[in-house]
């Protein structure tokens, strides 16, 4: 599954500024049927957007989540299949040797890392 970007991760999509304190923004995902699609946002905004934290008690913004509810667990529960497919293994450590510098991977739906 190819993931849409709707920004890169050098600001933020959500209040438009770059990473404050060498933060990593965090990769939202908008939706993830038909075709996963996410953007950067501070890991702040991230938790404004699913009214989070000291957001809690507010109605999370619509505008930024496209999913409906099960999505989520559906996806997840997809790519763990993924990840045990042979095949998608093999093209993954393929396309990690061919690539000499880092790649984004996504750990969870909260945080993005570098993969080395
Ligand atoms: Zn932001
Ligand atoms: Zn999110």
């Amino acid at each position: 599954m190819k993931i849409k970007k709707l920004n890169s991760h050098t600001y933020c999509l959500f209040c438009g500024t770059g990473p404050r304190n060498n933060e990593r923004l965090d990769g939202h995902h908008v939706q993830y049927f038909p075709e996963p699609l996410i953007m950067f946002v501070h890991p702040d905004c991230h938790d404004q957007i699913h009214a989070r934290k000291r957001y809690a008690g507010l109605e999370p913004i619509k505008q930024w989540i496209w999913y409906k509810k099960g999505d989520c667990e559906k996806y997840y529960a997809l790519k763990k299949k993924q990840y045990k497919d042979p095949n998608y293994i093999h093209t993954r450590v393929a396309l990690n040797k061919k690539l000499a510098n880092p790649v984004l991977t996504y750990g969870n739906h909260n945080s993005f890392r570098r993969n080395n």
